[in-house]
C-alpha cells in the first residue's frame, strides 16, 4: 500500500518562495512507487487549493502554484469528514508541512492538523510556537541553562510611544554591533546589523513591517556552526557544518540569491567543541518539546564558547539546504531523510492514540 502523503506548501509569509523550491525538491526525491503524493498549495492570500495526484516529479516550481478555482476547506481534509461524505478518494495518511514561517511553521497550522487528527511530520503545537518567536525561544533557552548573547525585545507600540528610551536601553544594555530582527520570522527576512543610532532606527522599522514584536542581541565575532537533531523521544545529532558567509552576515540574499555562502561539512572544529554543540543542540531539542527535526544553529567565539543562536523547527529543506545536507554526511540521503520524517510523524501519532 502506498502511503498517501500530502505535500502542504506555500504559505502567507514571506518565506512563500522558499517552501516552493522545497516542495519541488521534496517531489522530485519522493519514491512515487512508495508515496501517492497529494500537493496542497497555500498562495499569498491564505487560500488552500489542492493540486492533482502527482504521479512522477513536476518539472518547475511555476507547476505547483495552482491558481485559484480548485479551493479547498482545510477542515475538509479531516478523515471524518472524508468517510462521512463517501468521497472516492480515501484520507491523506501523513501531512508534510513545507512551511517556513509564521503560519506554517509556527504551530498555526500544526493545531489544526492535530484537530483533524491526521499524522504529520516535524515538529508540534507547543515546540513549534515557542521555536518561531525568537523572544520565547531564548527565554526558554535561558532557563534550560544554555549559552546565549544577551537580547532585549520591544512590541511596537512601545517603541513608538518611546522611542529614544528603547534606544537607550539597546545601547546600554547590548552596546554596538547588534542585531534587529522581527521575533517570528527566519531566512535573515527583515533582519538588519546595526553599528549606530542612525542604523538602529532604520532597523526598529525595517523589522517592524514584519512583525509587532522585535529582538534586538549582542552582535558576537564568532563562526556559525549548525547541526541537524532527528528523531522523537531519543533524538539524535548530525555531524557539525559550518557558515562561511562572504559578505558581513549570512543575510537573505546570502541565502537564496547570490549562492556564494560556503556551507562547509563537516564543519572543521575540534572533538571537545563538537561535543559541547551536539550536547546543547539535544539540551534545546529537549527543552522545547521538540519532536521530527530542528536545526540548531550556534555562535562559536574563539576562545572555544558555544552560544546556541536559534533553532528553527522546519529548516530550508532542499537537497541543498543545511540540514538535509549534514544528514547526508551523517550517512542518511534526502530520499532516506524524508521516509524517516514521514515514519516519525506515524509514530508520534501512533503514541498518542
Ligand atoms: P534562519 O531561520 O534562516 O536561520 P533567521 O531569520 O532565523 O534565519 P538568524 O539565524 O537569527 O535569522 O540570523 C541570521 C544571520 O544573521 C545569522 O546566520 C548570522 O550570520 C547573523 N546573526 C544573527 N544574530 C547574530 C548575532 N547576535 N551576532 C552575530 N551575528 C548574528
Ligand atoms: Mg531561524
Ligand atoms: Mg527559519
Ligand atoms: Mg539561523
Amino acid at each position: 500500500m502506498k502511503t498517501k502523503l500530502g505535500l502542504l506548501y506555500g504559505g502567507k509569509s514571506a518565506e512563500h518562495k522558499v517552501s516552493l523550491q522545497t516542495a519541488l525538491a521534496v517531489i522530485r526525491a519522493l519514491d512515487h512507487e512508495k508515496f501517492e503524493i497529494h500537493p496542497i498549495y497555500i498562495n499569498v492570500e491564505g487560500q488552500w487549493i489542492k493540486g492533482p495526484q502527482l504521479t512522477g516529479p513536476v518539472e518547475n516550481v511555476t507547476a505547483l502554484e495552482f491558481s485559484q478555482g480548485n479551493q479547498l476547506s482545510p477542515l475538509s481534509l479531516a478523515p471524518a469528514l472524508f468517510q462521512a461524505e463517501k468521497q472516492e478518494q480515501q484520507p491523506l495518511d501523513v501531512i508534510f508541512p513545507l512551511l517556513h514561517g509564521p503560519n506554517g511553521e509556527d504551530g498555526t497550522v500544526q493545531g489544526l492538523l492535530e484537530l483533524l487528527n491526521l499524522p504529520y511530520v516535524g515538529n508540534g503545537v507547543l515546540a513549534s510556537a515557542a521555536g518561531m518567536d525568537k523572544v520565547m525561544m531564548k527565554n526558554v533557552f535561558a532557563q534550560a541553562g544554555l549559552s546565549q548573547v544577551n537580547y532585549v525585545a520591544f512590541i511596537k507600540s512601545e517603541w513608538e510611544m518611546a522611542k529614544e528610551a528603547a534606544y537607550a536601553e539597546v545601547e546600554q544594555v547590548l552596546g554596538y554591533p547588534c542585531f534587529v530582527k522581527p521575533a517570528n520570522l527566519g531566512s535573515s527576512v527583515g533582519i538588519s546589523k546595526c553599528t549606530n543610532r542612525t542604523e538602529l532606527d532604520a532597523a526598529f522599522g525595517e523589522a517592524f513591517q514584519f512583525d509587532r514584536k522585535v529582538i534586538i542581541e549582542e552582535g558576537v565575532v564568532a563562526r556559525e556552526i549548525e547541526v541537524g537533531v532527528l528523531g522523537n523521544d531519543a533524538p539524535e545529532c548530525s555531524v557539525a557544518g559550518e557558515i562561511v558567509p562572504k559578505k558581513d552576515f549570512y543575510d537573505y540574499k546570502a541565502k537564496y540569491e547570490d549562492g556564494e555562502t560556503a556551507l562547509i561539512i563537516p564543519a572543521d572544529i575540534s572533538v571537545e567543541d563538537y561535543g559541547q554543540i551536539k550536547e546543547m543542540a539535544i539540551r534545546a531539542f529537549k527543552a522545547l518539546d521538540c519532536s521530527g527535526l530542528v536545526r540548531a544553529d550556534f555562535f562559536l567565539t574563539k576562545d572555544g564558547k558555544a552560544l546556541i543562536n536559534e533553532v528553527n523547527t522546519m529548516p530550508g529543506f532542499t537537497p541543498f539546504s543545511m540540514f538535509p545536507l549534514l544528514w547526508k554526511h551523517t550517512g542518511v540521503e534526502y530520499p532516506q531523510l524524508i521516509e524517516r520524517l514521514v515514519n516519525l510523524a506515524k509514530e508520534r501519532h501512533a503514541e498518542k492514540q
